[in-house]
């Protein structure tokens, strides 16, 4: 069944340290370049959207709080 929740990334605070990607249980994040700031390299997005499980571990694993799980949008 699909998570209710899915996480939504602010790239305005976002510094694309990867710890979200490394902390997935279900590897449905990848990073790639989203060309919002020239100075970063690589940012997170929800790549596989129908393996994520809604668990937030991202979440909780960004040290700058720049995800926020909200409800998926079907
Ligand atoms: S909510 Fe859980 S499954 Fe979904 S992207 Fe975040 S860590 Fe992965
Ligand atoms: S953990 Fe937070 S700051 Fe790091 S890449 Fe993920 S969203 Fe960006």
């Amino acid at each position: 069944m699909a998570a209710k929740q899915i996480p939504v990334f602010d790239y305005m605070i976002c510094v694309a340290c990867g710890l979200c990607d490394q902390a997935c249980p279900v590897s449905c994040l990848e990073l790639s370049k989203c060309d919002v700031d020239a100075y970063k390299k690589a940012y997170p997005v929800l790549a596989a959207e129908q393996r994520c499980i809604g668990c937030a571990i991202c979440e909780k694993a960004c040290p700058v709080e720049a995800i926020q799980m909200a409800d998926r949008v079907a």
